[in-house]
């Protein structure tokens, strides 16, 4: 049952411009459609966005992951660090090649990786770190990095919903180690599906490009030789030509974005939510790209469950998402010996956690419209 006549407001909405419609027909009609001149134009653009740094494209962001780990040699025996509040991606690629995922519990305000509580997790068979930049948020890049070279281990950045986001006026992906992007339809730029891996040698991207198509390497007109165990991970040239579409107007998705979340700020402030106890998320505008805007729900201050919060908001017409669930509490990872209670912040936020409305094409009305029912239904059930 609905209780408003406005349409329905998803929580995401993908955006392709029309010139890029009209780009993909003609891509279609071109005679080649999988892996070749867009998707090399599209490698170009990424590498000029992320200062000209080595950068292969690849059909999702997580098999870019996998590479990174397989490219840093990273295998059996091996330890790596990560965030138990992500989409399982990361953790999932640890395991494929054979490693150890080690969590470390957030910090509660960033809603990523706590680096107080990051060195105490580092050992000796310790061999990377995979930072999330959860909702676009970065971390403190210039600390990460230090730890990690203080400890000597390798940095794969799980960028994924993090391009646009900058850290100290440097773009994310602009430096440091491996920086992954996803281009999925959700992100802040898509190819439909798609991801990239950025690097910083030569002889890292020739692997990841012997990865990416069944680890073959060609010379002159009829050499071939296979010498590594390579899956099927290209781009095709179609989805290369809607991220090159969606790239031109990173700038002016990341602006609308940061101005859509400024509103949340101005509409919540002094309301029913704020007083009821809602958590926001930090008040970046600088930093993050804004590639979503999760509250907090005050659970024990209200009578209702998220569930039941999610359903009476899609009542009043709006789309709501959960990113996420606590991937430690997960079967798999339960298998593996991690329990309930290990992550205490992690585990009260991911049952918490609701992501609201936030897409470029939303307007300051449709911002106001969510607050307004958030502010409702809060006030609504506190006991
Ligand atoms: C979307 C996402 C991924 C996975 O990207 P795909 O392109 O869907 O494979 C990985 N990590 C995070 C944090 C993501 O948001």
């Amino acid at each position: 049952m609905s209780t408003t006549s406005l349409p329905f407001l998803p929580f995401v909405r993908p955006y392709v411009d029309e010139e890029t419609i009209a780009g993909v027909i003609n891509v279609l009609r071109s005679g080649w459609i999988t892996t070749g001149p867009q998707n090399a134009r599209f490698e170009a653009a990424l590498s000029e966005y992320c200062g000209h740094r080595p950068v292969r494209a690849f059909n999702s962001g997580t098999c870019t992951i996998e590479i990174a780990l397989r490219i840093a040699g990273i295998g059996p025996g091996d330890e790596v660090i990560t965030t138990p509040l992500s989409w399982v991606s990361s953790s999932n690629m640890i395991c494929e090649v054979g490693a150890t995922p080690v969590f470390v519990d957030i910090n509660p305000v960033t809603r990523n990786l706590d680096l107080d509580k990051l060195e105490s997790a580092i050992t000796s068979r310790s061999r990377a770190i995979i930072p999330v930049y959860l909702a676009g948020m970065p971390m403190d890049l210039d600390r990460l990095y230090a730890l990690a070279r203080t400890y000597q281990l390798r940095l794969i950045e799980d960028a994924a919903q993090a391009l646009g986001s900058s850290w100290n006026g440097q773009r994310v992906g602009e430096r440091g180690d491996f920086v992954s992007f996803s281009f999925h339809a959700n992100k802040n730029i898509t190819s439909i599906e798609g991801g990239a891996l950025i690097m910083n040698h030569d002889h890292e991207a020739q692997l990841a490009q012997k990865y990416r198509l069944q680890g073959i390497t060609r010379t002159g007109f009829d050499g071939m030789e296979c010498d590594l165990l390579g899956g099927k991970y290209n781009l095709t040239d179609v989805a290369a030509r809607v991220g090159l579409g969606s790239l031109a107007r990173l700038d002016e998705i990341t602006a609308q974005r940061r101005k859509l979340a400024r509103a949340y700020f101005t509409y919540f402030s002094g309301g029913a939510a704020i007083a009821g106890g809602i958590e926001l998320p930090p008040k970046d505008f600088i930093n993050s790209n804004w590639h979503m805007f999760q509250i907090v729900l005050p659970l024990e201050r209200i009578r209702i469950k998220r569930a039941n919060f999610m359903a009476q908001m899609k009542e009043r017409g709006i789309g709501t998402g959960v990113h996420y669930l606590p991937i430690h509490l997960f079967k798999l990872y339960q298998e593996r010996g991690f329990k309930l209670g290990m992550f205490p912040h992690a585990e009260r936020i991911g049952r918490a956690i609701v992501t609201l409305p936030l897409f470029p094409q939303m307007t300051i009305d449709d911002v106001s419209r969510v607050v307004q029912a958030v502010n409702e239904i809060i006030h609504h059930h506190q006991q």
